[in-house]
């Protein structure tokens, strides 16, 4: 069957085989329950299902392609016939759940942002297979000291472990997409730093890296009345830049301004 992609629900179908088993082939997920974001005509579903999952959930926002899934895999999946960005996929399963997307680019960090935040002390995944736009790939992995760095990088590493399992090329994808993509996997930090709101973290990066060539003492004087002093605390010179300090450093800095406010 013949389906007209939508570009604005960023529909690019994954058609090399390869890439459909590397990508399941990342994790292990014989009789585990998985989650699947965006199946589309469902390419990336059929491999999955051959890895013999107990369970298979799909999240699909077109109701064309809901309808094309349930014809196609009868009883095999349960779909959710929504959008992501509204549901609460806590309430999905009992069990936490191994989640695969080649997500749609436009909103593939709001989805990212969306989950790491809403995280409190329970994970609902036990992993999650995400493909991204390399460029954005590439800010989610970045280390301090790098240009690639960031608010995306500060927000990813609060909760998550990363990696980068491999890059794909246009060619991979119908139709093909001006711009290369790559895969990550992550998996929940047994420890992460404790904020009262995630916000913080969200307002007070926003202030630094909006200013990233400036010298830290401006977007700390701010943030800080007192910032010499926190600086000083903290060990912080400021006349470095906002790149050149480390993610956990920011986790304190968050936590120190949220106890000044009480
Ligand atoms: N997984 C399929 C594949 O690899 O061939 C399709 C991937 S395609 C890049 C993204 C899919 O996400 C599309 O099927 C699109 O309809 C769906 N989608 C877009 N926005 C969505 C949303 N907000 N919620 C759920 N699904 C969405």
């Amino acid at each position: 069957m013949f389906i007209k992609p939508k570009k604005s629900l960023g529909q690019n179908f994954l058609i090399d085989r390869n890439v459909l088993e590397q990508i399941v082939d990342t994790v292990e997920i014989a009789n585990k329950e998985v989650l699947e974001i965006g199946p589309g005509s469902g390419n990336l579903t059929t491999f999955i299902l051959k890895k013999n999952p107990k369970k298979i959930y799909v999240i699909e926002k077109d109701d064309e392609l809901a309808l094309i899934l349930k014809d196609k895999f009868t009883n095999e999946i349960t779909i959710i016939n929504d959008d992501v960005l509204k549901i609460s996929e806590d309430k999905i399963s009992n069990e936490k759940l191994t989640v695969f997307g080649n997500l749609p680019y436009n909103i593939s960090t709001e989805i990212l942002s969306k989950w790491i935040i809403n995280i409190n002390n329970n994970f609902w995944f036990e992993k999650l297979v995400l493909m991204f736009q390399k460029e954005v790939a590439e800010r989610i992995v970045a280390e301090s000291n790098t240009s690639n760095y960031g608010r995306l990088s500060i927000l990813s590493n609060w909760k998550l472990n990363v990696k980068k399992i491999i890059d794909i090329k246009p060619q991979s994808f119908s139709p093909r997409p001006k711009i290369d993509s790559s895969l990550l996997l992550f998996t929940p930090k047994e420890n992460f730093f404790e904020l009262k709101d995630a916000k913080n973290l969200e307002m007070i990066t926003r202030i630094f890296f909006s200013q990233r060539r400036k010298m830290l003492k401006k977007p700390f004087n701010q943030v800080f009345k007192n910032a010499k002093a926190i600086a000083k605390k903290f060990n912080i010179d400021l006349n470095l830049r906002p790149q050149n300090l480390e993610a956990e450093i920011y986790f304190k800095l968050v936590k120190e301004f949220e106890n000044l406010r009480g």
